[in-house]
């Protein structure tokens, strides 16, 4: 989707870049306590700031793969991740699955929506998720950023229920958990409180991406579905 110039240039206008000393730090050491980290994915949308209100509340931080078509829609919700300490990933400009295109078209995928990312937020994403997971040998060596998948699948997607989406998760979740759900659906935001609440009262932080694994061997054209 083209964005005309003119609202590009609107963005320039109101969309200073953010120092990087302003970018949280982090706080919880995951070699020491239980972590897990909810990812929510092809947002943003318009669910997310009402996600951003419950992870608030919850003191609770997250990691969101973001289309590059969907963040110029949202630049003050992109803005809010960033100053609520979340953390922005790269989940391609249009959600094309990457196994079906040529070298040229991934790249194009990944750069054009770490592009967008980068104008609106003031740097591009650390890390990016392949749409469905999917990945081989050349897309990973196109990837000069981490590759993060997930161990846990809530299919919130497909079913649209939150106890069911709050079921799996538990069911599912272990300490390095990174659990798959999708701010785009209204019945995965509404399981969300439930879900911090339980997974909080399990003993586990709640951390982003980039702190489950800030001890740990985390490089580009690699994949992690949990901490190890
Ligand atoms: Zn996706």
């Amino acid at each position: 989707m083209a964005v005309p110039v003119h609202e590009q240039k609107v963005q320039a206008v109101v969309a200073p870049a953010v120092p990087f000393i302003l970018r949280p730090q982090p706080a919880v050491d995951c070699a020491k306590e239980k972590c897990v980290a909810l990812t929510f994915d092809d947002g943003p949308g318009r669910y997310t700031e009402r996600l951003l209100d419950q992870l608030k509340k919850e003191n609770a931080r997250a990691t969101f793969y973001l289309l590059g078509q969907n963040a110029p829609l949202y630049p003050q919700t992109l803005r809010r991740m960033v100053s609520e300490g979340h953390q922005l990933g790269n989940h391609t400009f249009d959600h094309k699955s990457l196994t079906a295109l040529s070298k040229a078209q991934v790249s194009e995928e990944v750069n054009a929506s770490a592009q967008k990312i980068k104008d609106i937020a003031g740097f591009a994403p650390d890390t990016m998720r392949p749409p469905y997971g999917a990945r081989n040998p050349e897309v990973d060596s196109l990837i000069n950023v981490p590759m993060v998948l997930w161990d846990v699948d809530t299919l919130d997607w497909k079913h649209h229920d939150p106890k069911q989406t709050v079921k799996i998760a538990l069911d599912e979740v272990s300490d390095g958990s990174i659990i798959l759900m999708h701010d785009i659906h209204e019945s995965s935001v509404k399981a969300v409180p439930q879900l911090i609440s339980k997974l909080k009262h399990k003993g586990y932080k709640l951390v982003t991406v980039n702190e489950l694994f800030s001890d740990q061997d985390f490089v580009g054209s690699k994949t992690y579905a949990r901490r190890a």
